[in-house]
């Protein structure tokens, strides 16, 4: 039998998995994750309104209840197993830890009240790493730096009323410590222009639907008609976004309780703090040679991209922050997948294109060169394993079907956010 280790259970270490298990000969699947929980960023990074996307994991779901796939979670690897272990111990092993590191902001003082968006977003969708970060929201004013999708995730989330969200799986906690908060002023600020922003339509969009917010930008900041040199690839998104930007400029300030403003061509230049809490953000004018804006913030959010966490024995490419590796190959039978390899851009289907390539490649690779000889696999760590609390897949679904029924009507589910609770639960 040919044994595989995936580290991962996002979307691109399920794919990887749905394919393998599926396309290989008397094959073997094991999926090991470092919480008790699979699916990754479905579950901890897709905003909790965004349920849609979130229903992925049904497909996810099944491909980890195949009779040759099993998902071991609750291990680490490179602390309750090591790398070369695995590497032992299988025939092949694929990474696909995904790109949970914050960026840097690169400002000397950003410091404490300055919160990644891993973490703050992790945050309110119950990630057990960041369930405590309780972020101290100063006054009723916030910035996020970023014009990605995931800074409109966190500014529509924050402007949500209670009713908005009564549909989404953010963590009750979370979403009280929001509200408490009674944001007034949401800024998105971008280093550069709008037609570099790399949102998408459907999400900048959804920014001009909320109830008790009103979306604001600057007409003189944003383009009447896109430049000739405009990449016709992209002409008809930045349509899209330009028509968008030109309705939220014509929009009132304080016409609801709380105004999200666009910021473009701006880059945050220092942070002022007053006992220890950020107070105001100075922004530096990228356009024109006028003095610089300072706002009276009393938190920021980076939403400025993510790296993977270096993995113990991998070599790793410092300056793009992901695993180092030619066209998914790593090493001698090491693969990577997804945002470890390609770092963090693209929505979940690019995921799976990328994975089921990676797959391609590993049964291209098994077929010129069958495996010689007999491995173990998960045989080999029964006894590491009995000396853990490790979660199976039947363990999972004990805490699916817990978070399900905890959830108050209509929330489709109420996240564990500690992993002792889970454990004790399955216990
Ligand atoms: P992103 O799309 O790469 O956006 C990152 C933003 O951060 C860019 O505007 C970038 O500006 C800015 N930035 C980077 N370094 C900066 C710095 N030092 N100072 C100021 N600004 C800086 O990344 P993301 O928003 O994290 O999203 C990751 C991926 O997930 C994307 O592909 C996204 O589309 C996807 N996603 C999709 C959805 C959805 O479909 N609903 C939701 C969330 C995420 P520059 O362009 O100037 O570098």
């Amino acid at each position: 039998m040919i044994h595989i280790a995936i580290v991962g259970s996002g979307p691109s270490g399920c794919y990887l998995a749905d394919v393998l298990a599926k396309k290989v000969k008397d094959v073997q699947v094991d999926i090991y994750e470092r919480l008790p929980t699979p699916f990754g960023l479905v579950r901890a990074g897709v905003a909790p309104d965004h349920q849609h996307t979130k229903n992925i994991t049904k497909q996810l779901e099944r491909t980890l209840s195949h009779e040759n796939v099993r998902f071991i979670g609750n291990v680490h690897i490179g602390q309750d197993i090591q790398y070369s272990e695995l590497k032992q111990h299988y025939h092949i092993v694929a990474i696909a830890i995904g790109a949970s590191v914050d960026r840097s902001l690169n400002l000397d003082n950003a410091g404490q009240g300055v919160y990644g968006s891993a973490a703050f977003v992790g945050w309110y969708n119950g990630h057990p790493d960041h369930s405590d970060l309780n972020p101290s929201f100063g006054n009723d004013s916030i910035a996020i730096i970023g014009n990605g999708n995931v800074a409109l995730d966190i500014g529509r989330v924050l402007a949500k009323t209670r009713e908005e969200l009564a549909q989404s799986d953010i963590s009750s906690a979370a979403q009280k410590h929001i509200q408490q908060a009674s944001l007034r002023n949401i800024y998105i600020i971008g280093r550069r222009g709008p037609l570099d922003a790399s949102f998408t339509p459907m999400e900048l969009a959804e920014l001009g639907q909320l109830e008790h917010a009103v979306t604001l930008t600057d007409s003189n900041s944003i383009p009447e008609i896109l430049p000739e040199n405009t990449d016709p690839k992209l002409a008809r998104t930045l349509e899209k976004n330009l028509k968008c930007l030109h309705q939220y400029a014509n929009n009132n300030a304080n016409s609801k309780a709380v105004n999200i403003h666009f910021l473009f061509s701006a880059s945050p230049t220092d942070i002022q703090y007053q006992h220890g809490n950020v107070c105001a953000l100075t922004l530096h004018n990228n356009l024109a040679d006028t003095p610089a804006t300072t706002l009276d913030v009393g938190a920021i959010i980076t939403a400025i991209g993510y790296n993977t966490a270096p993995f113990q024995g991998l070599p790793f490419d410092e300056t793009q922050g992901v695993i180092k590796h030619k066209d998914g190959l790593v090493e001698n039978d090491v693969y990577c997948a997804g945002w470890c390899k390609r770092g963090p851009q693209g929505v979940i289907p690019a995921n799976r294109a990328d994975a089921t390539a990676v797959a391609k490649q590993i049964i291209q690779a098994l077929e010129l060169q069958p495996p010689t000889i007999d491995k173990p696999g998960f045989a080999a760590f029964s006894e590491q394993l009995a000396a853990l609390p490790w979660v199976s897949f039947s363990g999972w679904q004990r805490i699916n079907e817990a978070e399900i029924s905890q959830a108050q009507t209509p929330k489709p589910r109420e996240k564990f956010t500690h992993i002792s609770d889970m454990l004790t639960l399955i216990r």
